[in-house]
């Protein structure tokens, strides 16, 4: 059934990952992915460098943040996640194994919703650095819709101890 009226656009904040092959081709594949799949690119991070959390015996990860003005839903926002995922041949071998892409949705609007599928604002968005660092350069007063605390003030108060550097690499021509 057809909507009577046009989805107004919602501004979304993704986080890509990489720690799997030439990882800033990866990222760089995906923001293509989702600019033609999800909506414009409104505003993107540098790339940053930290090693793996959780599993510190991975090679590190690459990490960027993204706004993305979408008229997608949610879940719709999600599936094109998933498939830009899909696109660069991510395998789900092990929890929290290494990947050629991960991307999360940190923040949807200002909605709040928690099922297994999908859960936003990202439930640990606060307790990670990696995350945090991309998304305060584009976005530091953004406000939590549930902790009620801007991104700047949530890094100022992260208790995550691993480094996130700017990574000094070179990105792949466009
Ligand atoms: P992680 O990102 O925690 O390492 P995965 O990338 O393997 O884990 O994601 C597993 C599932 O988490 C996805 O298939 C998705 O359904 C679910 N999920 C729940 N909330 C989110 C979110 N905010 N962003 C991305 N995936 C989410
Ligand atoms: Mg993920």
């Amino acid at each position: 059934m057809s909507r009577p009226f046009p989805t107004p656009p919602v501004l979304a904040y993704l986080l890509l990952g990489s720690n799997l092959g030439d990882r800033a081709a990866h990222l760089a594949a995906a923001r293509h992915h989702l600019a033609a799949g999800a909506g414009a690119i409104v505003a993107q991070s540098g790339l940053y460098e930290t090693a793996a959390w959780g599993r510190e015996d991975q090679p590190a990860f690459l990490n960027q943040a993204l706004a993305v003005r979408t008229s997608l839903s949610a879940e719709k926002l999600l599936a094109a996640c998933l498939a830009a995922e899909q696109a660069a041949g991510r395998e789900r071998a092990e929890h929290w194994g290494s990947r050629t892409l991960d991307v999360d949705i940190l923040f949807f609007g200002a909605e709040i919703c928690a099922s297994p599928a999908l859960t936003v604002p990202h439930p640990q968005l606060a307790g990670r650095r990696f995350a945090l660092v991309p998304l305060a350069e584009i976005a530091p007063r953004l406000r939590h819709p549930q902790l009620g605390l801007t991104v700047a003030e949530l890094l100022a108060r992260c208790p995550d101890p691993l480094p996130v550097r700017p990574w000094l690499g070179q990105e792949p021509a466009p």
